[in-house]
């Protein structure tokens, strides 16, 4: 599982291609806000792009049929950290499952594995990075992925 210098915009173009197969035939649509021009992070492209997949079909899922998915990229300067966030318009998540959803087999879904954040979060781990949610009942959900910038 090479670890190299990776664009996020670049992942993220290419997931987003498969998330909106995924959402075709609903009226769930997405807003793309990518920053050009980031700095690389360190990262493996592939899992990468496995992180942004589930965190997009989770977001898919929770909107059952209709909403909005914004996703966007950014780069922090003075910290030295690249930022890539997907807001939801679904239900929100209760707060006391905020911490859950990231345990082994945490899930509220039939065929749910509860493994998709728990694998996001260990890889961004691996990668000095961190996933951060904000949510509210009833108004949606903000997954933030924070990334330290490489220099150069
Ligand atoms: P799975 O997708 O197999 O259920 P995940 O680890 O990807 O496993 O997600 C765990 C749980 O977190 C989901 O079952 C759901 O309850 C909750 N969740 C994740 N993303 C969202 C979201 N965008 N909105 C509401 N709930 C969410
Ligand atoms: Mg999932």
């Amino acid at each position: 599982d090479l670890v190299t210098r990776t664009n996020v915009n670049e992942v993220l173009k290419n997931t987003l291609v498969l998330a909106e197969i995924r959402a075709h035939g609903t009226e769930v649509v997405f807003k793309h806000e990518l920053t050009p021009l980031l700095p690389d992070v360190m990262a493996n492209e592939e899992q990468l792009k496995q992180v942004f997949l589930n965190i997009l079909i989770n977001a898919i899922q929770a909107m059952d049929k209709i909403g909005t998915i914004t996703i966007s990229s950014g780069y922090e300067e003075a910290a030295g950290k690249v930022r890539v966030s997907f807001t939801d318009t679904g239900p929100g998540i209760e707060p006391g499952n905020i911490k859950k959803m990231f345990d082994p087999f945490f899930t509220t879904k039939a065929n749910g594995t509860g493994l998709g954040l728990t694998v996001a979060n260990h890889l961004m781990l691996s990668w000095n990075g961190v996933i951060l949610v904000e949510s509210k009942v009833n108004q949606g959900s903000t997954f933030t992925l924070i990334f330290p910038a490489v220099k150069g």
